[in-house]
């Protein structure tokens, strides 16, 4: 089973009334009172109509489409190499899913182990 890299944390409460755990950082698209995030991944699993007109992902290719995205946006993980420390990233997959936040997560840990 997967393990979630230890800064993911779970956005809890319903689609239209999200919960995040205090103090941490909201990583997914726009959802009643959060903005999207620039820590979103712009493919989404099943119909991606924001960034591939319709075309359907499956959580495999979501995620190398992201891990791409990161690629080609290295600001992106210099960014999130900037929040403090213990700061956690919140995305609404269960911690035993696998979720673009590890991706990214492990990304900033890469970058500040190269520094
Ligand atoms: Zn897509
Ligand atoms: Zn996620």
């Amino acid at each position: 089973m997967p393990i979630a890299h230890p800064r993911r944390v779970q956005v809890g409460g319903s689609r239209y009334s999200p919960n995040v755990p205090v103090g941490a950082v909201w990583a997914m698209r726009e959802a009643p009172g959060h903005a999207r995030s620039l820590y979103a991944n712009p493919h989404a699993v099943g119909v991606c109509k924001r960034t591939c007109r319709g075309r359907v992902h499956d959580l495999d290719e979501a995620l190398t489409l992201y891990a791409v995205h990161l690629d080609e946006h290295p600001e992106i993980v210099r960014q999130a190499a900037t929040e403090p420390d213990g700061v956690r990233f919140a995305c609404r997959c269960p911690l035993y899913e696998r979720c673009h936040v590890d991706l990214l997560l492990r990304r900033v840990d890469e970058l500040r182990a190269a520094v």
